[in-house]
């Protein structure tokens, strides 16, 4: 854990470092949970959604894409349930004045006694060697059981106190497992109350109630509103999809984990709009489909695991999570949700308006069902250069750090480098550089020692290092080297181009 601890740091000043991702408005200190995306990290996220919507929009024939604005009339969030339910339960402790999500501070609590069971599968496995039963040793083990029933016991009066909003069991729950906070160490903590997470603000100069807006938590409901607009002049026919990336807001309680949980981030949804009755079969198609895309970066499967949610959302019939091994350990990356009809039927029935379907072929009007598919940008921001930043031990001694980005998502597909800054080899480079940029994203670079543009380029995630030296001039010819073996081969410089799109092609 403590290790990991020191990795997620590494990254996050390697992140800053080589101009990725930089604390909001640093020079005033910074904005808590707010971050802003450097001259690297604009490259990537643009990259990582080119990606994304190339795999839901381009490669769908029956998905659209939309851009809905932020601001949203108020009565959206009326109809959707955010005035109402999108809130968090929150718990202050009054010695150390922190305050902490009463809900994460239960599940903390469980996560540790099933580190226990772990281990005790673990030593147990030791101990029995090639005969050990896993299966029968949870099932008849007694500390096993015992914290088994814990974690159930908890876990269910846990769901029913917040199903029945007994925010005073709540509070007694986390009395009663004897949570401590981490940073005091004391027990002493205040009620739980309800935090509503929408930032709000005015528009226009009079400020009376109605003139209130959110900003959006979520960029579902842009796509929701305007589900008619897209059908009809889309001429879009069921099952369809509406695809969105764009800003979301939300005001966390705890947001301390660099880009993983943002007050401002960015989200990719879809919508997809389906006949009622066929949802389970598109929520296993989607699942299918996403777990697909994630695999295609080429990141091991090993680093994803399904998280199936038991207590369902206001609007949801069934919901999984994709969660992946972030250096803060397995957490949710993205939400697969069937929505049922539950946002369609509500804004018709706040608007007033008619939101439904004629299907031909059942000759029957109906409000469609939807399956959402919702993944955080920052969070795969995250989850591939997690993954990417590697430290390597070099055969010379040397060390270097290498992010192993994707190379189809690299913020530059190949650095342009003079051996020396002379001898007409900057004007060749130049030459090559112009040939390629129309392309790929390239960066000229003449200034220090070749192994050290080398180092900077690994730093990055660059795919291809391309030198020019005395023999380019006289034969045309280049050093290409590999980012991740870090081999060199000479090439005929026509040959640069194609083998830079084979490169991105091969994830
Ligand atoms: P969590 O349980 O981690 O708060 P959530 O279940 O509220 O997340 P959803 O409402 O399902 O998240 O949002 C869809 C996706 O948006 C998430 O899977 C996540 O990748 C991303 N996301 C949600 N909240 C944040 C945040 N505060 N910062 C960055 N990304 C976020």
């Amino acid at each position: 854990m403590a290790q990991n601890e020191e990795v997620f740091k590494k990254i996050i000043s390697h992140a800053k470092e080589y101009g990725f991702v930089f604390p909001s408005s640093e020079i005033y200190d910074g904005l808590s949970a707010v971050y802003d995306y450097g001259q690297n990290g604009v490259e990537l996220k643009n990259n990582i959604k080119q990606y994304w919507w190339k795999a839901m929009v381009q490669y769908h024939e029956n998905i659209v894409g939309l851009d809905a604005a932020i601001f949203m009339h108020p009565a959206t969030w009326k109809a959707s349930g955010h005035v109402d339910a999108f809130s968090d339960p929150l718990i202050d402790n009054k010695d150390s004045k922190k305050r902490y999500r009463a809900d994460v501070l239960i599940e903390d609590q469980l996560a540790k006694w099933e580190d226990k069971i772990d281990k005790e599968v673990e030593k147990a496995a030791k101990r029995f060697g090639e005969t050990f039963d896993k299966e029968q040793f949870i099932n008849t083990n007694a500390r096993v059981l015992e914290y088994r029933e814990k974690i159930e016991t908890a876990s269910a009066r846990f769901n029913k106190a917040m199903a029945g909003e007994d925010l005073a069991d709540v509070k007694k729950l986390i009395e009663e497992l004897e949570i401590v906070c981490p940073v005091s160490g004391s027990r002493n903590w205040t009620d739980v109350r309800q935090f509503n997470l929408m930032f709000s603000t005015q528009m226009g100069s009079v400020s009376e109630d109605s003139n209130t807006l959110y900003l959006r938590p979520e960029t579902a409901q842009g796509i929701f509103v305007n589900y008619l607009n897209v059908q009809k002049t889309g001429r879009m026919k069921i099952p369809f999809g509406i695809a969105q990336i764009g800003k979301a807001f939300r005001n966390e309680i705890v947001a301390r984990q660099f880009i993983f949980r943002m007050r401002e981030f960015e989200q990719m949804e879809m919508q997809f709009f389906v006949r009622p009755g066929t949802e389970m079969e598109w929520f296993e198609y989607w699942k299918d489909q996403r777990i697909k895309w994630h695999h295609s970066l080429g990141i091991p499967a090993s680093k994803y695991r399904w998280h199936k949610h038991e207590k369902l959302a206001h609007y949801a019939n069934a919901a999984v999570d994709i969660e992946f091994e972030f250096p803060i350990g397995f957490k949710e990356l993205e939400g697969i949700h069937s929505r049922t009809d539950f946002d369609l039927s509500s804004h018709q029935k706040f608007s007033g308006k008619k939101i439904t379907y004629f299907d031909s072929e059942l000759n029957e009007n109906y409000v469609p069902f939807v399956i959402e598919t919702s993944i955080g940008l920052d969070r795969t921001f995250l989850a591939i250069l997690s993954h990417a930043y590697t430290e390597e031990k070099l055969e010379d001694g040397s060390e270097r750090v290498v992010l192993r980005i994707p190379p189809v998502l690299a913020p530059v597909k190949c650095g342009v480098l003079p051996l020396i800054a002379k001898d007409g080899l900057p004007e060749k480079a130049r030459e090559i550089m112009d040939s390629l940029k129309f392309d790929f994203m390239c960066q000229y670079e003449e200034k220090d020692s070749i192994g050290r543009r080398y180092r900077r380029h690994d730093a990055i995630g660059t795919p291809y290092c391309i030198t020019i030296d005395h023999q380019t001039l006289e034969d045309n010819t280049v050093t290409i080297r590999d980012r991740d073996t870090m081999l060199q081969e000479r090439i005929p410089m026509e040959r640069i181009s194609e083998m830079i799109s084979a490169k991105i092609k091969a994830v």
